[in-house]
């Protein structure tokens, strides 16, 4: 029997886990380890993918991949913690913790977690003065890092790009400490790379070696949470743990004993809620204390030589002797290259660069373990770290009762997740987000912002005729700077308020609800349900649609989510359609809108299954995700988000969209002399659109005026209009016919995306994707109004 088979509301113990690579080393550091009881809670409305409940948190995984994990019917019903106890202990006989290493019972950190405390090591071995201390801030997803990180740096960060990938790199300067740097990394659950972000995540530890880690614990998920830690104490660099959450925790009747948690683990614990701001002033003096002081790990050593025989233990002291020399020699720490080695890391085993008779031994061991230990490698570490968590546990923590969180989200859950009412309730949810973006908030603000820059306009425009300004300098200001750049601003607030929402939905765990209910449709065209989310803002505007692809975890999902959004009409459309509906095909309006958003939806399938076979070949990632507890979003962590979003699109309004601007401007102004002119049919503009018109011939839109509307209209959607307005003055019933017209609405539908729209593609993906994507646009959009032209 698999989990697969498992029905709603039973419970089975996990007897082999299956599958292979990075998907199966997943789940078994997402906890999915033989021995686990495994409930199932629910399936999505769409029949996959199915809701778990491992270890006390709730994971959603895909039928297919639920297949691969073997289990046998358990007996045990009841809190899914005292199953996993009850059934193990049959499995293995855990001894106590063992002592504590000889030699550093002298230099422990006793106290630690009581401010103040600090204590002074013989050997101590402070940084030079003036050293900066960075810190890499790691953790579980969820866990409360963005609202630690905040906490930590107020307003000191600065947020750039890791290095080669658009994958958010937040930096800043911990408050009333200048010499400190923490970077806010990617959630991981393990040191095992599943998706891009994870794997920036470890580079970032194992190659730019931070001074220390801030380790952030999910208190009330602390044994998966654990996991990770376990793996960053191999890493022997200075540590503190931050038990974040600790306000949920004891507010259901859980404790930890602290102290005893540091003298197991061997690093400072300090008990903190990020959201209130507590326990953090003391998180950063211990954070800096074991950086400047260099106070490494007291314990790396969690293998027991009495757990189940012993074998894992044996196997990993003997790699770590095997190896020492290469994997000092690859900057590597030994402990941690021999437990991935043996869990079977590639990338590891290439990086220490073996010989051939090394090699040969590293796998015979490993083969004498999984003899011995009866499980294979990477089942059997995993088993080991679990064993180690589950003993400190059982010491130092005191569960909380099922918290009153977690029974509050399933109650939320019946009706989001349910399965009549997920989908209806998610399409009124995004339906009211978009009547609040479009019609209330945001289009009062517009409106407001609208109106201080016409009046700032016309301000200038009265300043530059009274001191008798250059008239080609007047224009430039007037025509090209004020009316471009003031038009692209005039999104701000549509962009501030969807991100306002956005924000909401995701900080709430919402939005991790949202990919569970629509995975499967999504799954149809080659990407996971949490893609839902950027295509449907898509079709209020993309260039929020296009920015908030940083909620997809993967590399691949997000480059051909963004690729797609393009395809969702816009609203700065509708002013086209309307023109034309009204002039060509009076009392047809809503039928013919309407047809144009389907058309775009199907031309966007179309070509996702295009780019599927082509461009982003290979499956998405395994939809293995957690769904976190619904929590009240921080107002500090919505309103740093909002003010990111905000500067972001103001940076490019001022650079890529300024100089956009003027261009066109310049082209609209002069002729091929360089006269400056007030006919613009004479201007470059023209001539350009001019050469053009034998490519738009086959449309029936061989007119200089129409290509000189498409081309303002990639400015801003908006111009097109506006433009033929003028360069037509009323008569464009007389100067197309209404096929012509019909051919006009599907290029305006797919043709190139507004340069605010390509601007926001090159700042995620580069100027060469940006390019890209605005021919090949232009290319789809000439084809389908050709074929709707002479059929
Ligand atoms: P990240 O994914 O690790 O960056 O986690 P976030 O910082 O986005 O936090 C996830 C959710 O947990 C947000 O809704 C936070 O408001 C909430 N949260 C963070 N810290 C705490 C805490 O100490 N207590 C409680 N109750 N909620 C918290
Ligand atoms: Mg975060």
């Amino acid at each position: 029997m698999t989990l697969s088979d498992l029905k709603t509301g039973d419970s089975a113990l996990v007897s082999k886990v299956g599958g292979n690579g990075e998907l199966r080393q997943h789940f078994l550091d997402m906890g999915i380890i033989p021995g686990t009881v495994i409930t199932k809670i629910k399936t999505a409305p769409m029949g996959d993918p199915v809701e778990y409940d491992v270890n006390g948190y709730e994971l959603t995984m895909r039928l297919e991949d639920a297949g691969k994990i073997d289990v046998a019917p358990s007996t045990s019903s009841g809190s899914p913690f005292d199953g996993v106890d009850s059934e193990r202990s049959v499995i293995s006989k855990r001894s106590v913790v063992p002592e504590p290493v000889e030699g550093h019972s002298k230099t422990a950190h006793p106290g630690l977690g009581e401010g103040g405390r600090f204590h002074t090591k013989e050997d101590e071995n402070p940084v030079p003065q003036g050293t900066t201390l960075t810190y890499a801030l790691v953790g579980n997803q969820n866990s409360g890092k963005t609202t630690l990180f905040n906490q930590l740096t107020g307003s000191n960060q600065h947020v750039g790009n890791f290095p080669g990938v658009t994958v958010d790199r937040k930096d800043g300067v911990i408050r009333g400490y200048a010499n400190t740097l923490v970077t806010d990394l990617p959630g991981i659950y393990s040191m095992s790379p599943y998706t891009s972000e994870e794997l920036i995540s470890r580079n970032f530890v194992l190659n730019e070696k931070p001074r220390g880690i801030i380790n952030i614990v999910d208190a009330t998920n602390i044994q998966r949470n654990l996991y990770l830690t376990m793996q960053l104490l191999e890493l022997n660099i200075p540590m503190v743990i931050a038990l974040n959450m600790m306000d949920e925790m004891t507010g259901n009747g859980g404790s930890v004993n602290v102290n005893k948690m540091e003298e197991l683990l061997g690093v400072p614990v300090i008990p903190i809620s990020a959201s209130k701001n507590q326990g953090v002033d003391e998180l950063i003096k211990h954070a800096v204390h074991v950086a400047y002081y260099q106070e490494k790990p007291l314990r790396q050593d969690f293998c027991d030589a009495n757990d189940s025989g012993g074998a894992v233990h044996r196997a990993l002291h003997a790699v770590i002797h095997l190896i020492h020399d290469h994997a000092e020699k690859a900057g590597i720490p030994v402990r941690f290259a021999a437990s991935k080695l043996l869990e079977g890391d590639k990338r590891i085993l290439y990086a220490l660069d073996l010989d051939v008779n090394e090699k040969e031994t590293l796998e015979h061991i490993t083969l004498q373990m999984e003899k011995e230990r009866g499980l294979d490698r990477s089942a059997a570490i995993a088993d080991m770290r679990y064993a180690y968590i589950k003993n400190v546990c059982s010491q130092t923590v005191k569960k909380p009762h099922e918290s009153k969180e977690r029974i509050r989200s399933q109650k939320i859950d019946k009706l989001l997740t349910g399965k009549y009412t997920g989908i209806p309730i998610f399409i009124a949810i995004m339906g009211l987000v978009f009547f609040l973006t479009f019609n209330v908030i945001g289009a009062f603000l517009q409106g407001l912002l609208e109106r201080g820059i016409d009046a700032l306009t016309a301000l200038v425009d009265s300043g530059l005729t009274t001191v008798n300004a250059n008239p080609v300098l007047h224009s430039l200001i007037i025509d090209g700077i004020f009316a471009g750049v003031g038009g692209v601003l005039s999104f701000l607030p549509i962009i501030v308020t969807l991100f306002l929402f956005l924000s909401l939905l995701e900080d709430s765990g919402y939005i991790a609800r949202v990919a569970f209910v629509m995975d499967t449709l999504l799954r149809k065209i080659g990407l996971s349900g949490r893609s839902i989310v950027p295509l449907l803002i898509g079709f209020g505007c993309t260039v929020p649609a296009v920015m908030s692809t940083r909620i997809l975890p993967s590399e691949r999902d997000r480059k051909m989510t963004i690729l797609l959004t393009p395809f969702m009409s816009c609203t700065a459309k509708l002013p086209i359609y309307a023109f034309f509906t009204a002039a060509f095909f009076p009392g047809r309006g809503g039928l013919i809108m309407t047809g144009l958003y389907f058309l775009g939806i199907i031309i966007g399938i179309l070509a996702s299954l295009l780019y599927r076979k082509t461009l982003f070949k290979g499956e998405p990632v395994p939809f293995v995700m957690e769904l976190p507890n619904y929590r009240l979003p921080s107002v500090k962590n919505t309103a740093q988000l909002l003010w990111e979003k905000a500067k972001d699109f103001l940076e490019r309004a001022f650079t890529v969209i300024f100089i956009a601007t003027i261009v066109i401007w310049f082209l609209q102004s002069f002729d091929l002399h360089l006269n400056y002119i007030q006919d613009s049919s004479k201007s470059m503009l023209a001539i350009i659109a001019g050469l053009l018109e034998p490519i738009f011939r086959p449309l029936g839109l061989g007119d200089w005026r129409i290509c000189t509307s498409l081309i303002s209209g990639v400015l801003a959607k908006e111009s097109v209009v506006s433009t033929m307005e003028i360069l037509f003055a009323g008569g464009i019933t007389s100067a197309l016919t209404q096929k012509a017209a019909a051919s006009m609405l599907v290029f305006s539908l797919l043709y190139s995306p507004c340069i605010a729209a390509i601007a926001s593609v090159k700042r995620e993906l580069g100027a060469r994707w940006a390019i890209g994507l605005a021919l090949w646009q232009c290319a789809i959009a000439w084809i389908c109004a050709f074929l709707l032209y002479v059929i």
